[in-house]
């Protein structure tokens, strides 16, 4: 039976206790209702004897909700000082389970947190169906969960971090519009970059939405609970790097055919036959539009693109929106492909 653990103040205590009007930092909206905060545990997975780790855990709304899920362990990553005495007080109750990091979680290696505790996971690999007993969770400010999301994917996709650990669940709120183009699926009018990088290398799964009104203080937007479980093979080989940068240009023109965004990756004396050259290989239309393109036909082109670029010295390093540079300015530049994590 886990320990009873002390209840959250009373939303006007809350407000006094934080300066919250006084101070309304970085968008911060926090979740006060205990069966939306068990809600998200239980959608993110947690049983009894789990490892998480939840980013930003601010009062512990959320904290509480694992908690008496029964993890094993609890480590909260959170930056704002005015919230680590709240936090010092449920782990006391919580006996030795819950376990404070004051730090940006932009910054710290959730992976050497559980080192540390010699987290030993016995169905950490990737090809395991099995997922192993740890969740990463957090609902974090709007600002800091697009970065993140990039930054997990990118972790992810080179099985480092959290992911050096099997393939771990992470469970993020977003705004419901952002939560929507991460699930979105092909030809919807949702369907963005950031829908092809989540998908790339997981499956990514909108959980539920919560009003905006159950926040405190209440946001203009409604609130979307995403569920990223790892793919066991990423439909990418690629470096993460090379993914990103095709993606981010064949989306640069979303109404357009693809053909025109794939052109932005090449100096305009090479970009026709370059651009042409991955459309025919991977037997993509050029007058498809990007929302049209599956997962796999952008893996597909990423592997043509690095293929290029590897013939190309220079060529990944070419911004369309720098200065005009020429093909003859590339090969004399080194080629600048992050290299492959060896797995
Ligand atoms: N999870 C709590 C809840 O649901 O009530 C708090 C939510 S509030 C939107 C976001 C929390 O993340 C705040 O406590 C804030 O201080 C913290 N935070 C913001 N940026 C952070 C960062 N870079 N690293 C760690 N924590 C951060």
């Amino acid at each position: 039976m886990p320990p009873r653990l002390p209840p959250l103040p009373a939303l006007r205590d809350f407000i006094h206790l934080y300066n919250l009007r006084a101070k309304k930092i970085l968008s911060q909206n926090f979740l006060m209702d205990m069966n939306l905060t068990r809600k998200i545990v239980r959608a993110a997975g947690v049983r009894e004897g789990d490892w998480v780790c939840e980013v930003g855990p601010g009062p512990g709304g959320i904290t509480r909700g694992i908690l008496e899920a029964g993890a094993e362990r609890v480590d909260v990553i959170e930056i704002d000082q005015r919230f680590i005495p709240a936090l010092q007080h449920l782990s006391e109750a919580a006996e030795g389970r819950l376990n404070i990091h004051r730090a940006d979680v932009l910054k710290l290696c959730i992976a050497e947190v559980w080192r540390q505790q010699d987290f030993a996971c016995s169905s950490s690999h990737w090809i395991d169906e099995t997922l192993p007993p740890a969740h990463v969770i957090g609902n974090l400010p709007f600002n800091i969960a697009s970065p993140l999301i990039i930054k997990y994917l990118r972790e992810m996709s080179n099985r480092v971090g959290p992911w050096s650990f099997g393939r771990v669940p992470l469970t993020l709120t977003f705004q419901l519009e952002v939560a929507r183009r991460l699930c979105s699926p092909i030809d919807n009018e949702a369907r963005s970059r950031i829908s092809i990088m989540a998908q790339m290398y997981s499956d990514p799964k909108l959980v539920f939405v919560i009003p905006g009104s159950c926040f405190v203080p209440p946001p203009k937007v409604d609130v979307g609970v995403v569920k990223f479980v790892p793919r066991t093979v990423p439909a990418a080989s690629s470096p993460f790097e090379v993914v990103e940068k095709l993606v981010r240009q064949v989306f640069h023109y979303r109404q357009k055919h693809v053909i025109k965004g794939l052109k932005t990756l090449y100096p305009e004396d090479m970009a026709e036959e370059r651009a042409h050259e991955i459309l025919r290989e991977v037997r993509v239309s050029p007058s498809t539009t990007s929302i049209r393109l599956g997962v796999e036909e952008f893996a597909a082109m990423a592997a043509v693109y690095e293929r290029q670029c590897n013939e190309v010295p220079g060529l990944f390093l070419y911004d369309y929106t720098k200065k005009k540079m020429t093909l003859s300015d590339l090969v004399s530049l080194p080629n600048s492909i992050p290299s492959p994590y060896p797995f």
